[in-house]
């Protein structure tokens, strides 16, 4: 029972995780809805079956203090899960900006990604179109959630959409 459940708020946005046994209190006090469970598992108590919950959705949106995350090359990376987001290298990992940098591009999160030496320097001082080089993932400002993917026990398979891991 330490399994975890991703909890989204009413929007879908990933919120936080909690415990089986406090998803299980809110959908039984209907404050959430069961999302996903894992088929693979079931909760039993002595007369009957319960789902095991893998994600679970607020029916009522909650207002989340705004987190800043620090734009650093550190998190920029794990952000990205320390791999090239033009070949999947996952070594020599340096930070690119989309836009060069000499053509205006900002060092903003929407403009950084990793990238390895040598897709760096290949890539040089051209868009990913022009160079021809696709991006894994469009680079996106993240949110603590997406770090959570780091913790513990890590992702469930049905978390992924949510976590931008798809
Ligand atoms: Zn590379």
């Amino acid at each position: 029972m330490n399994a975890n459940v991703l909890v989204l708020n009413q929007d879908y946005q990933p919120l936080s995780i909690c415990s089986i046994q406090r998803s299980m209190k809110l959908i039984f006090l209907e404050k959430a809805e069961l999302l996903h469970d894992d088929p693979e598992k079931k909760l039993r108590s002595p007369r009957e079956e319960y789902s095991f919950p893998s994600v679970i959705r607020l029916r009522r949106y909650i207002r989340v203090p705004y987190t800043k995350i620090v734009l650093s090359r550190r998190n920029v990376m794990r952000r990205d899960n320390f791999i090239c987001q033009y070949c999947g290298k996952k070594s020599d990992l340096t930070i690119d900006h989309v836009l060069p940098k000499s053509r205006g591009g900002r060092d903003v999160w929407e403009n950084l990604t990793t990238a390895c030496e040598k897709c760096n320097v290949k890539k040089g001082n051209r868009t990913p179109r022009e160079a021809q080089m696709e991006l894994a993932a469009k680079p996106y400002r993240p949110i603590p959630i997406t770090f959570f993917r780091d913790m513990n026990g890590g992702v469930q398979e049905p978390w992924k959409p949510y976590l931008y891991m798809t």
